[in-house]
């Protein structure tokens, strides 16, 4: 359900509730408060539960680690502390956080150990991975070094962060789609939840303090004890409740060294206010269908940008410009801010997020179950959407996926001989709210992109497993080891429209703020059909994207033909080279916050959406309103993170750049004709090995004048001269 009132004044460590209208009490019974029960990760036969169970182990795995020895400088007041580790909880949808002290009556007589984090640990330190991409390497190596050991001495932890998650309603009995994640309610929000404290924890150790996650399957703390002691949950009894969530919670936890300010807990007599409850967008809708109404989009054969499908060349993985970056062929100095992912690492929210990131790369792919279930297409596309939105995915679409889609050659140079000819394409949006306090290109940059990526590499391998438990064969292409391009997959499958950001595949609900991951799979599947919303006006009449772009890489010129693709080409080389290099922050995605598209969710905000979609004649209008609203601007409300930067010593502290924080550009005018803007497409791409290939900016630039409108190249087609 769409909101009525904004939220542009409540900062992120207050919450998605307003928990502070609730009655506490200084002091609570926790002796009451019965024992945790560990979550087995177990259903009936066909439950996504089993597909979740490797994942949940996986983040188990990981939920403890080295301590970075050289220690950060951050704020020494327990208060801003505790507000940055909640802001940062509930940038990771955690629904509810609380801090509580921390003593030796919570910890469990007996731990809580899942029976799988013993494979999924040897796995960590055994098995080897084929992508190249973005310092993986680096990444297993750590992981190799540093997987869980159970139960080690936590006992100098004095103060934990406690996490709930809502849990989702019950699938009605008769729903369409709902045969896999029935009774998995739970399980849904506690791997939710442990993706969150498997994050945080590794992000304090970053910092120099110990911490450990603890969740509903692997903990040596009560967890029960702690939400209550944090203010997050009452005992009435029976359960563990939240007058807030009526559909129940699930829990995670960090306990740290690090000092914090602990929560008052709940009055044990308190009841929610009418209408106080956390929306839930799937109360009146069905799961399959999605949180968005996607069922009023008009669907069209074809999407409303041309490609010419017989002509699409196939490029090596190798051709993406973070590998080219990676091997040197953009310069010495770009080799260096990317090797090894620096441009990451060198925040540490996105370092903390990277652990997980590379560890769910064993999960991506793997053997098939022997007995092959058999779904007719609409049912496993109406299962594989009702699950995916149940798990946390925010817009779902399936396709075809030609061999065109697929990379010519993986990372490490093999050609790839495309094993799939279905794609389910996913969404995950990168968060309104912190994109609000953001410049778009400043410290927080980076890890909102990594956030949205680590869901996709959770969700997307969740569900890539379950298609493989049924006998088929499923991979999760995720941003550290993927063999499709993504957007014309999107394009297909109904998720958006090509947008002048160039690459980015705008979604109507959800504006250009998202990132994108792709399952394959040989399981036939029922198909969405591409949809026409009118971007492709909207664009010709605004280029906010191109006036506010920092590095100058979105064209405010007009749709090109590049490698059979009709789009906005923007030029990629600026664009990496501002996001590897850019000394004031970390990475950027300034076009997705300052575009008219990037909206809040509240009710108003259909209003633009319909105006846009079915009065073409107004995008100028909306652009300009846009513009004078302010919007897309700074809110300082929403600033939660620390403008710390990477240093020699390996430890994090306050930058000594100046830090990128604009303002929109209104007044500037922006004219293609003083743009100058290079290209890369097939002849150009790199060669498909791991050793340097030097990019021509000359021959790019060249590249870009070369490229022509789409009629002109289907005439050109069409006389034999293409
Ligand atoms: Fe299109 Fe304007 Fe958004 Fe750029 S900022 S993608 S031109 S609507």
């Amino acid at each position: 359900m769409p909101r009525i009132f904004s939220n542009r004044n409540r900062p992120l460590h207050a919450g998605a509730l307003p928990t502070e209208r609730l009655p506490k009490q200084r002091s609570v019974d926790l002796q009451a408060v019965p024992t945790m029960r560990a979550l087995r990760f177990e259903g009936p036969k066909g439950s996504i539960i089993h597909a979740m169970a490797e994942h949940q182990a996986m983040l188990d795995a990981i939920r403890d680690g080295a301590t970075n020895l050289a220690k950060s400088e951050i704020p020494a007041e327990p208060v801003a502390r505790t507000d940055h580790f909640k802001a940062f909880a509930t940038f990771c949808d955690a629904t509810l956080v609380g801090v509580c002290r921390l003593g030796p009556e919570d910890h469990l007589a007996n731990p809580i150990q899942n029976p799988e984090v013993a494979t999924l640990a040897e796995a960590l330190r055994t098995r080897q991975t084929k992508t190249l991409a973005a310092g993986i390497d680096l990444i297993m190596a750590d992981l190799k070094e540093s997987v869980s050991t159970p139960s080690g001495d936590m006992t100098h932890h004095r103060f934990a962060l406690v996490f709930a998650y809502a849990q989702p309603r019950a699938p009605r009995a008769d729903e369409a789609g709902t045969d896999w994640i029935k009774g998995a309610e739970r399980h849904r929000s506690a791997l939710l939840g442990a993706e969150t404290a498997t994050v945080l924890a590794n992000y304090i150790r970053l910092l120099g303090w110990d911490a450990r996650a603890h969740t509903e399957s692997t903990s040596d703390v009560d967890l029960n004890r702690l939400a209550v002691a944090s203010g997050i949950a009452l005992w009435d009894g029976h359960a563990l409740r939240h007058p807030f969530l009526p559909n129940g919670l699930a829990l995670a936890a960090v306990t740290t060294t690090l000092e914090l300010a602990p929560d008052v807990p709940l009055a044990s007599s308190t009841v929610a206010a009418p209408g106080q409850a956390a929306c839930d967008p799937y109360a009146r809708r069905d799961f399959k269908d999605g949180a968005h109404p996607f069922e009023t989009l008009k669907r069209v054969d074809q999407p409303t940008t041309y490609m010419d499908e017989p002509n699409i060349p196939r490029v090596p993985k190798r051709a993406d410009l973070f590998a080219r970056a990676q091997f040197g062929d953009m310069g010495p100095a770009l080799q260096k801010a990317a090797t090894g992912g620096y441009y990451v690492r060198k925040a540490a929210p996105s370092a903390a997020q990277r652990r997980a990131l590379g560890a769910f790369v064993l999960l991506q792919d793997g053997t098939p179950s022997p007995v092959q279930a058999d779904l007719p297409p609409q049912t496993a596309s109406e299962l594989i959407k009702a699950t995916s939105y149940f798990l946390g995915v925010d817009a779902v679409g399936i396709s075809r996926c030609p061999e065109w889609a697929w990379y010519s050659h993986d990372a490490r140079g093999a050609e790839i001989d495309p094993p799939h000819d279905q794609a389910i394409s996913m969404v995950i949006d990168q968060g309104y709210e912190t994109m609000e306090g953001s410049s778009g290109d400043d410290w927080i940059a980076v890890a909102q992109s990594m956030r949205a990526y680590l869901r996709f590499s959770l969700l997307g391998g969740v569900v890539a497993a379950q298609i493989r438990a049924l006998g088929y064969s499923a991979k999760a292409h995720t941003v550290m080891d993927g063999e499709v391009l993504q957007p014309p997959l999107l394009l297909l499958s109904g998720l958006g429209e090509v947008s002048r950001i160039g690459e980015v595949i705008l979604n109507p609900f959800l504006g250009p703020r998202l990132k994108s991951g792709v399952v394959t799979t040989d399981m036939p599947l029922k198909h969405d059909q591409p949809i026409d919303f009118g971007m492709q006006s909207f664009c010709e009449a605004c280029n906010k994207c191109a006036r506010e772009c920092p590095s100058g890489a979105i064209t405010a010129g007009p749709k090109r033909m590049f490698n059979g693709y009709e789009i906005w080409k923007s030029d990629s080389q600026k664009c990496t080279t501002y996001r590897v290099t850019t000394p004031g922050g970390a990475m950027c995605g300034r076009c997705m916050k300052t575009c008219p598209w990037n909206l809040e969710g509240l009710f108003r905000d259909a209003a633009f959406r319909k105006v846009a979609m079915n009065v073409p004649k107004a995008a100028p209008i909306l652009a300009k309103l846009d513009d004078t609203l302010g919007r897309g601007g700074l809110n300082s409300v929403k600033k939660w993170w620390w403008d710390l930067e990477l240093s020699e010593a390996g430890s994090y502290h306050p930058t000594q750049h100046a830090v990128n924080a604009r303002g929109l550009q209104k007044d500037l005018k922006i004219d293609h004709n003083d743009q100058t803007l290079a290209v890369y497409p097939a002849p150009l791409a790199a060669h498909p090995y791991p050793y340097p290939d030097p990019m021509d900016r000359e021959a790019g630039i060249a590249a870009y004048k070369a490229m022509v409108p789409a009629k002109d190249h289907i005439a050109a087609v069409a006389r034999g001269d293409e």
